[in-house]
């Protein structure tokens, strides 16, 4: 039988279709192609472009379904650097992370850089009693941790792609991103010019990207303002975590970081979790503002939110933060046998490369390393 007379007899079969009984009276032939097609004949039927199995059918053509596919390059690994030298203390809340000294960075990326890790970005963690004021002095110490540790991984290893997040609230004594007022609300001109000088020391001591996670309003101009004043804005890579929502999910980061606030919250300067136009125009305004990548954070909670930064800014590289809590839940749910964690990690992960991001910050980067191998 021709495909057209296949067609023509479904047709035929599918305006009686309330009529079932009717196919007993229709000629053999007919009830024969009936009988034979009748798993696939709805679609046949309808139009051609409705069968699509054959275009996923392997493994390889299921890859090329994605618009962007995972790989080490979009990876950004997340580090804790602490004061304390010699320290190597794994985080509870975040598992298989560790906050590390100066002296153990270097021999616990060597092997992650010769599996193909290109981008690390530094948080510091001061411990000593001592380190932290109202201004975050310490954040551009140059003998602190990610002043060294920026000058430290550059000697060691030339080709890693170093972003130095910038913020305050590790540094300072209430644990908020600023300088704070008399009544406690954030001094937004004061904050600014503090987070840009940090910015321009992490810069001038070497980092390729400076992060500003803040949120004060106007740090991207200023700090873009600054790159240019001191000629070397032809060479930083300014990252703005546009999109920061406040929530939940940072708490094993807190841990990991020390930074939680001594008092109040960040919900007058992270977004409302339901802000989408608030997160459009924070980002409209940071690529006004000179910004060259823009980050939304959390990832996966706000996955519109990601379509819209690729939206809006089409022409640039969109990245991604899977926050401390996004992967803590999925370890939490692999350890009680919901799911396996190497596919819900991916899953995860392809979910926010599909909703637009090209760039990653993930704690799950040395695992991919491994994965994306083999
Ligand atoms: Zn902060």
């Amino acid at each position: 039988m021709s495909f057209s007379t296949l067609v023509q007899d479904i047709a035929f079969r599918d305006s009686r279709s309330d009529e079932r009984s009717s196919q007993i009276s229709l000629p053999h032939s007919v009830a024969r192609s009936y009988a034979s097609t009748s798993a696939t004949s709805v679609s046949i039927a309808g139009d051609i472009s409705s069968q699509l199995h054959g275009g996923y059918s392997h493994p390889l053509t299921r890859a090329w379904q994605a618009e962007r596919q995972l790989t080490k390059a979009m990876l950004i690994y997340p580090l804790f650097i602490t004061d304390n030298p010699d320290e190597e203390t794994l985080i509870p809340s975040l598992p298989n992370q560790h906050r590390r000294g100066l002296n153990r960075i270097v021999p616990f990326l060597r092997p992650l850089v010769a599996k193909g890790l290109r981008s690390v970005i530094l948080f510091g963690v001061p411990l000593e009693p001592t380190a932290k004021d109202a201004l975050g002095t310490a954040a551009d110490d140059p003998a602190g941790p990610v002043m060294s540790a920026i000058a430290l991984l550059r000697r060691n290893f030339p080709q890693l792609f170093i972003v130095a997040d910038v913020c305050l609230c590790e540094y300072t004594s209430h644990g908020h991103c600023g300088i704070l007022r008399e009544d406690g609300s954030l001094n937004n001109a004061m904050s600014v010019e503090r987070i840009s000088d940090v910015a321009m020391a992490y810069a001038q001591a070497g980092a390729h990207c400076v992060a500003p996670s803040d949120m004060n309003d106007g740090r991207v101009r200023a700090i873009k303002l600054k790159l240019i004043e001191a000629g070397i804005a032809h060479r930083v890579n300014l990252m703005s975590y546009s999109a920061k929502f406040s929530g939940c999910l940072y708490g094993p980061f807190r841990d990991a970081a020390g930074s939680c606030p001594s008092f109040g919250d960040r919900k007058c300067y992270q977004l409302p979790p339901g802000g989408r136009g608030l997160a459009r125009r924070a980002i409209q305004r940071d690529i006004g503002e000179g910004a060259d990548i823009i980050m939304v954070k959390p990832a996966s909670s706000y996955l519109d939110i990601i379509s819209d930064a690729k939206e809006i800014g089409k022409d640039m590289p969109v990245a991604a933060y899977q926050v401390s809590g996004e992967f803590a839940m999925i370890h939490a749910g692999a350890k009680a046998g919901v799911f396996d964690l190497k596919t819900m990690a991916f899953e995860s992960t392809e979910g926010i490369l599909r909703a637009g991001a090209g760039i990653v910050v993930s704690y799950f980067t040395p695992e991919f390393l491994d994965w994306l191998s083999t």
